[in-house]
């Protein structure tokens, strides 16, 4: 039966279930507070480079095929990668004795990971064992990683999903599957958008039938007939369902239960900063001496990684005032001997929405699972499933099929 539903957040995670929903048959009111759609997804131009202040990459061939039938245009791409030291001198990721460890860890994984398959291969998160619920520092101890560990924590930290020690297993693991990992190691074939990632959501706004921009939710309040009401500055409207894809402020959610789980969610500051630089780079570095420290450079992002291009993007964890920040990575940068020359763009974000993993072992996703769709309130996308581009899609697409059914 065809449903009025709304969806909570104009970012990829709302826009593609709307995408989805609507071709489920349902029609579909997307409530963004910004006055434009995207989230992570935010292109900006310096001349007439692109540069990503958001989202820069993607990996499975799942999204490549999505993002065509979109008609956005995406390619496969070498991403070259350095490692410096404090000293600003090149060092190995791992140390030339380590290697053979590390081929012996790498082998031994799948094996390690057999049991938990029902939690690694499920789209969102279920059946989540205790054992990955401690810190992924402490798992990797556990079985003998060591060696892994120092592979996996440069994608961790450097992307702003949490350091090692604090991270749960089951965050690190989901989003470095051995498909992710291996790309991310051997830096080969990793997507990236020709157009800059904001052509996604261009063309996937082209496609909605009610998106609407500058207009916050501000209130959900379940009513009577299975209805939900969403108050915005706009006014208020009834819809069948509600989607929500976004943490929002506890207050906003009438239903004590989702309101409750809402209340779970935490998320950090994660910086990035836009430089134009006196000459031209190609190679994307980790600073791994900076891993433990807040606002300095965690890594380096050339926007060219085909041919070197002017502009590198910073990127850094911490709540500093811009001002403090950019004197921070300002030293950083000239230690490491690049030569930036002027900031010109810079976004403070906030990191995924997660949980501790105490909540998880305590069955926080098994409780908003039961949640689903009481008075008419789901919980999606980033809330509900590690938000990657390619996560969120294959996820989203099972979400729409699974809660409100193909009319196809
Ligand atoms: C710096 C950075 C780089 C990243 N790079 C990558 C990458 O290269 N590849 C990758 O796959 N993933 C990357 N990620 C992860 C990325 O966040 C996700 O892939 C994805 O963009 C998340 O989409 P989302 O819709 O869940 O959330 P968001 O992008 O946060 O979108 C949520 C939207 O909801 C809106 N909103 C919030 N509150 C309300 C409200 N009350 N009412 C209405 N609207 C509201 C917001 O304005 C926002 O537009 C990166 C994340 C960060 C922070």
């Amino acid at each position: 039966m065809k449903k009025q539903i709304a969806v909570v957040g104009g970012g990829y995670g709302g826009l593609t279930l709307a995408f989805f929903l609507e071709k489920a048959g349902h029609a579909v009111t997307v409530f963004e507070q910004e006055e434009r759609a995207g989230g992570h997804l935010c292109t900006v131009f310096h001349k007439k480079e692109c540069c990503e202040l958001g989202v820069v990459l993607g990996t499975s061939e799942a999204l490549i095929k999505f993002l065509r039938h979109l008609g956005v245009k995406a390619e496969y791409k070498y991403f070259h990668r350095n490692f410096l030291g404090a000293d600003g001198k090149k060092q190995a990721q791992i140390a030339p004795g380590e290697i053979a460890a590390f081929q012996e860890q790498l082998k031994r994984l799948p094996e390690i990971l057999a049991p938990y398959q029902g939690a690694l291969n499920a789209l969102g998160w279920e059946n989540i064992p205790d054992a990955l619920t401690q810190s992924f520092e402490a798992w990797c101890h556990e079985n003998n990683l060591h060696t892994l560990l120092k592979v996996y924590t440069p994608h961790l930290v450097a992307f702003g999903f949490g350091k090692s020690s604090e991270i749960p297993a089951i965050y690190a693991l989901k989003y470095l599957d051995l498909m992710t990992l291996s790309s991310m190691i051997e830096s080969r074939k990793l997507i990236a958008f020709s157009n800059g990632a904001t052509e996604i959501m261009t063309r996937l706004a082209q496609k909605l039938e009610d998106l609407r921009l500058n207009t916050p939710v501000t209130g959900i309040i379940p009513g009577e007939h299975h209805r939900v009401t969403i108050a915005s500055p706009v006014g208020k409207e009834d819809f069948d369902a509600v989607v929500i894809t976004v943490p929002l402020d506890q207050s906003v959610i009438q239903s004590p239960e989702h309101a409750s789980l809402m209340g779970c969610y935490r998320r950090k500051a994660y910086n990035v900063l836009a430089y134009v630089a006196q000459q031209n780079y190609r190679t994307t570095t980790y600073f791994s001496h900076n891993f433990e420290k807040e606002g300095h450079l965690l890594l380096l992002y050339s926007s060219k990684p085909d041919k070197p291009g002017a502009l590198l993007t910073a990127y850094a964890t911490g709540e500093l005032p811009i001002k403090d920040l950019k004197a921070q990575i300002d030293v950083d940068l000239k230690v490491a001997g690049f030569k930036a020359d002027r900031l010109f763009a810079y976004k403070q974000w906030q990191t995924f929405p997660h949980v501790s993993g105490a909540k998880i072992k305590d069955g926080f996703y098994d409780q908003v699972k039961t949640c689903q769709g009481k008075q008419g309130i789901y919980f999606s996308g980033s809330l509900t499933c590690f938000p990657t581009l390619d996560k969120l899609t294959q996820y989203l697409s099972d979400f729409a099929n699974r809660y409100f059914g193909s009319e196809e």
